[in-house]
């Protein structure tokens, strides 16, 4: 059986833990990728010491060189597109469709933060003195920690590990223990557009061995988190007392809203996509729908409907609409929800149970599941599910609509779908979600857009986009006087 193997300074190497778990393919536990060896925290120390060496001569290679190896990553990455979409499919549970489109979304996210190697630029600033001016030069940080989660097991590292190389920075990367090997085609692809020795490492391994030593070892400077709250509000809360630049971006529970003269049809499709695409494991799935009363029941009847014909399969059956969950944790979780819900006296209008029938004996399979007459006072409104899992939440008017939408910690997407003009402005004004929408799903995201959220959702810069680099690199300010003389007074 293929056991996985950590990559660090420049070689891949298998960890001597002794703790081993397989990585199974969610459609089909029989099915076995191969087996993941959790690292140590001495090993996860030896990475970041190697990566801590490589900083200086990385340091010293100019942007654009860098910018180029990332670049060629995403042009091998795309010369790989098939065989790395199925891979990922097999791995995480995503059907071949969407797993193509991370695969796309990934290359733009290479190929977008290649070509930033050029805004390794700073600001010219005139100053108050004559003969005197100011600039700002970027620098890296150091030795930088990615620490992701399994739900875009390649877009994620990828949108972490490309600003932060660019840059000028070293990387130690933890990927989720459940994708391994999308992780490991990732590094693989890095290696043959030329990166150097050291200057990316990877170790797989726990987050309470590996991802704690990241966070807690003084030679990292910063480290870049996306995945769950508790871990993040704890990684956060480590790292913040010992002074480490720390970015989070953490859960959602995305509200789409559908006002009175909304094209009921559109709303229903983004809201059936929005949810249960993915199997609804996404950060920005919808899971929260606020309908206002007076179309709330025709909009019900129609998106039962509608998620009453998705097919639920295996993730390589091209009829799939609605993949697996990615292991029995979650699998368990989401069915508990759906019990906390009826539970809580939701009113439970399609879906309900594990997924059965031929072919799916194996996998981790949940039917698409709708809530009407929810409130906000429930948890199945208040937590992040993380499964295909929809609520709806009926209000009277465009006010109370906001207010619902508002009434959650988090703050990742929100939409709204009216023709209203002056609502739609008024929604953007006082939605508190980092991104919204508006006429279309809350899912989705370009590389060279910002992404992120906040409220509970997000801590520090926004990733991607043209604040990409901002995480990843300091601003040093220059004075410079060319009078020649003694400056005979000060300003300040
Ligand atoms: P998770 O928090 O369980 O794990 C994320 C990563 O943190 C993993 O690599 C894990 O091993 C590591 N980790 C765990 N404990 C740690 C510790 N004590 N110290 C350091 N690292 C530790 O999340 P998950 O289940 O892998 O991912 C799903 C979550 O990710 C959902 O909440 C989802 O909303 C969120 N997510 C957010 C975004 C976003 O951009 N906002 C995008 C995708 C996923």
């Amino acid at each position: 059986m293929k056991a996985y193997k950590n990559f660090v300074g420049g070689a891949f190497v298998l960890s001597k833990g002794t703790k081993r778990v397989p990585n199974q393919n969610p459609s089909d536990t029989t099915d076995v990728l191969g087996e993941v060896v959790l690292s140590t925290r001495e090993e996860c120390r030896q990475a970041i010491e190697i990566a801590a060496r490589a900083f200086r001569p990385w340091r010293a290679t100019p942007a654009p060189v860098r910018g180029k190896i990332v670049s060629r990553a995403g042009q091998i990455l795309r010369q790989n597109k098939e065989a790395m979409a199925a891979l990922l499919s097999r791995e995480e549970g995503k059907t071949r469709a969407e797993a193509g489109g991370e695969i796309e979304r990934s290359i733009n996210v290479l190929e977008f933060n290649g070509s930033q190697a050029a805004r390794m630029s700073g600001e010219t600033i005139p100053s108050e003195l004559p003969n005197n001016f100011i600039y700002t030069i970027r620098q890296p940080l150091g030795v930088v920690g990615a620490i992701t989660p399994w739900n875009f097991p390649v877009a994620i590292p990828a949108w972490k590990i490309a600003p932060a190389l660019v840059a000028g920075n070293t990387v130690v990367f933890k990927p989720a223990t459940l994708t391994p090997e999308t992780a490991t085609r990732l590094v693989e692809i890095f290696v043959e557009a030329g990166i150097p020795p050291g200057v990316l490492n990877m170790v797989i391994g726990s987050g309470a061995d590996v991802g704690d030593e990241i966070v807690m070892n003084a030679a990292v400077r910063a480290v870049s988190f996306t995945g769950s709250n508790p871990v993040g509000v704890k990684l956060y809360e480590q790292g913040s007392r010992r002074g480490l630049r720390v970015q989070c971006e953490m859960g959602g529970k995305n509200p789409l809203v559908v006002l009175e003269d909304a094209d009921l049809d559109l709303a229903v499709a983004s809201t059936v996509s929005g949810a249960f695409g993915s199997s609804g494991q996404r950060c920005t799935a919808t899971s929260r729908v606020v309908v206002v009363e007076q179309v709330a029941s025709r909009f019900v009847e129609k998106l039962v409907e509608h998620a009453k014909t998705l097919r639920v399969g295996r993730s390589d059956d091209p009829e799939t609409v609605v993949g697996p969950l990615v292991d029995k944790h979650q699998y368990d979780s989401v069915l508990g929800y759906i019990r906390t819900g009826l539970e809580e006296g939701a009113q439970l209008v399609c879906g309900g149970s594990k997924a059965s029938g031929p072919g799916l004996e194996n996998g981790y399979f949940v039917e698409p599941t709708i809530f009407d007459r929810t409130t906000s006072r429930m948890r199945i409104i208040q937590e992040e599910i993380f499964g295909p899992v929809l609520s709806v939440q009926r209000v009277k008017d465009f006010d109370e609509a906001i207010e619902v939408a508002n009434s959650v910690s988090f703050g990742l997407t929100s939409s709204i779908f009216t023709h209203d003009a002056s609502k739609m402005f008024r929604f953007v004004d006082a939605i508190e979600t980092g991104i919204t929408h508006i006429n279309s799903p809350t899912t989705g995201g370009e590389a060279q857009v910002p992404f992120g959220g906040i409220k509970a959702t997000g801590i520090g810069d926004r990733e991607q986009g043209s604040t990409t680099l901002d995480f990843y690199s300091e601003v040093k300010v220059v004075y410079v006087d060319y009078t020649g003389t003694e400056r005979t007074g000060h300003l300040y």
